[in-house]
C-alpha cells in the first residue's frame, strides 16, 4: 500500500471520518464516545470537516420531546474508489462510494494469462471507463486496489509464487498501478478481500474462515473482527498435502497438493480426461446439477479433501464461522462433504457452536472488501 496522496485530512479528523463512512457514528455524541476525544474537540473537527465538504448534516429541525439530533453523513462528494477483483477468466470491477456503497459494478471478460502489464494496464483503461461514465462530476477519485488470485507480499504489493499465473511471479503490481495513479493502491489476494467483505455479513462473529473455491482453492482469515495477513500467506491452504490414494505432480512442484485434486482448475482436468469439457470451473456446478455421475463424485471428493484440512485448522483455530464461497460453492455435494469431515473429526467443544455455510455477501464480495481496506489506506 503506497503513502501517495490522501484525503486532506489530518490524523483526528481522518478517525472521525472513517466512524461516520463506517457507519459506526452518525453524531456528534457517537463521535466524542467512541475517539475519546473531548466534545469541543469533535464539534471543531466536525465543523472544519463539514465546511471542507467531506461531511454532510442532514434530518435537522425539531421533533416532539425536543430537538431532534442532527444526523452526520459521508458527502456523496468526498471521493470514490475504484476497485476490482481479478480472476482466472473474468473481472469485477467497479465504483464505490467512501461508505463502500457501490455506484456500478460490472463484469468483462479478462485472461490472466496474458500477464501483469497487459491485465493491469487494461484494467486502469477500464478504470478510466468507468469513471468517466459513473463518477459523478467534479468527485475524485481517491484510492484505487484490486484483488489477485495468488499469493500477494503485503510489504511489497508483489505477487508471489502463484499459481496458473505466467508472468506474475514477483511482479510489482502495487508499484505498477501506482505509477498510473497518484493515489493509495491495494494490492491484496483474493481470498483475503472476501473475507473482509464476508465478514460484514456475519455480526457477532468475531473470527471467521472463509474459504474460496474457484478455480485455485484460497482462505481469508478473519481474527477479532479483522484480517489476518500473517506474513502475506495466512490462510494459504492450497499447498498442504493431502491423502489420496493416486499421486500427483502440483503446479508448484510438489506432491500431493489440496490444489491438485480439489481446485476447480484441477476438478475441470480430471473430467477432460474422462472426456467431459467444461469452459470454466462454474460450468461443473450445472453438471452437478443435472447429477452427472463424474462431475458429482469429484466434487464430493474435493469437499471430503478440502474438509480434511479444515479439521486441522477448525481444531487449531476454533473459528466460529467457516463461510463457503466462489464458483464451486453452489454445487451442494462439495459444502456437505465439508460439513461431514469437519463435525466428525474435529473436537466437540470446537464443532458445537461452529457454523459451515454458504458465505452470504453475494458476487461483490470482494469489491466490497477492497472498498473496507481501502477506505483505512485512503484516510
Ligand atoms: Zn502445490
Amino acid at each position: 500500500m503506497s503513502g501517495k496522496e490522501r484525503l486532506p485530512v489530518t490524523g483526528a479528523q481522518g478517525d472521525l471520518l472513517r466512524l461516520v463512512a463506517t457507519g459506526q457514528a452518525e453524531s456528534r455524541a457517537e463521535l466524542a464516545r467512541l475517539s475519546g476525544l473531548a466534545a469541543s474537540s469533535v464539534s471543531l473537527r466536525v465543523e472544519e470537516l463539514l465546511d471542507a465538504g467531506l461531511l454532510i448534516e442532514e434530518g435537522s429541525g425539531t421533533s416532539r420531546g425536543g430537538r431532534r439530533p442532527r444526523k452526520l453523513g459521508l458527502s456523496p462528494s468526498a471521493g470514490v474508489l475504484a476497485v476490482a477483483d481479478l480472476g482466472a477468466h473474468h473481472v469485477r470491477l467497479g465504483l464505490l462510494d467512501l461508505s463502500g456503497n457501490p455506484l456500478t459494478i460490472q463484469e468483462r471478460e479478462a485472461d490472466i494469462t496474458a500477464g501483469p502489464e497487459a491485465v493491469l494496464d487494461w484494467l486502469a483503461d477500464a478504470f478510466d471507463d468507468l469513471l468517466e461514465s459513473h463518477a459523478p462530476e467534479g468527485v475524485r477519485l481517491r484510492g484505487v486496489g484490486t484483488g489477485i488470485p495468488g499469493p500477494v507480499d503485503p510489504a511489497t504489493g508483489r505477487v508471489v509464487g502463484p499459481s496458473r499465473m505466467p508472468g506474475w511471479n514477483n511482479f510489482p503490481v502495487a508499484e505498477h498501478l501506482g505509477a498510473r495513479y497518484d493515489l493509495p493502491v491495494l494490492v491484496e489476494n483474493d481470498a483475503n478481500l472476501m473475507a473482509v467483505g464476508e465478514a460484514r455479513s456475519w455480526p457477532g462473529a468475531d473470527n471467521l474462515m472463509v474459504l474460496k473455491a474457484g478455480t485455485g482453492i484460497g482462505c481469508g482469515v478473519i481474527v477479532h473482527g479483522r484480517l489476518h495477513r500473517g506474513r502475506g500467506a495466512a490462510g494459504d491452504i492450497s499447498h498442504v498435502r493431502v491423502r489420496t490414494d493416486s499421486s500427483t505432480v502440483c503446479a508448484c512442484g510438489h506432491r500431493d497438493c489440496l490444489e491438485a485434486y480439489a481446485s476447480g482448475a484441477a476438478l475441470q482436468a480430471a473430467l477432460a480426461e474422462a472426456g467431459i469439457l467444461v469452459e470454466r470451473p462454474a460450468d461443473i456446478v450445472g453438471l452437478v446439477n443435472d447429477a452427472v455421475p463424474e462431475a458429482t463424485s469429484l466434487v464430493r471428493t474435493a469437499g471430503r479433501l478440502i474438509g480434511e484440512v479444515l479439521t486441522v485448522l477448525v481444531n487449531f483455530f476454533n473459528p466460529d464461522v467457516i463461510a463457503v464461497g466462489g464458483s464451486l460453492s453452489a454445487a451442494e455435494p462439495l459444502l456437505a462433504s465439508i460439513r461431514a469431515a469437519v463435525y466428525e473429526r474435529c473436537l466437540p467443544l470446537a464443532t458445537r457452536e461452529l457454523e459451515i455455510a454458504p458465505a452470504r455477501a453475494g458476487q461483490d464480495v470482494a469489491l466490497l472488501g477492497a472498498g473496507s481496506l481501502l477506505l483505512d489506506a485512503v484516510l
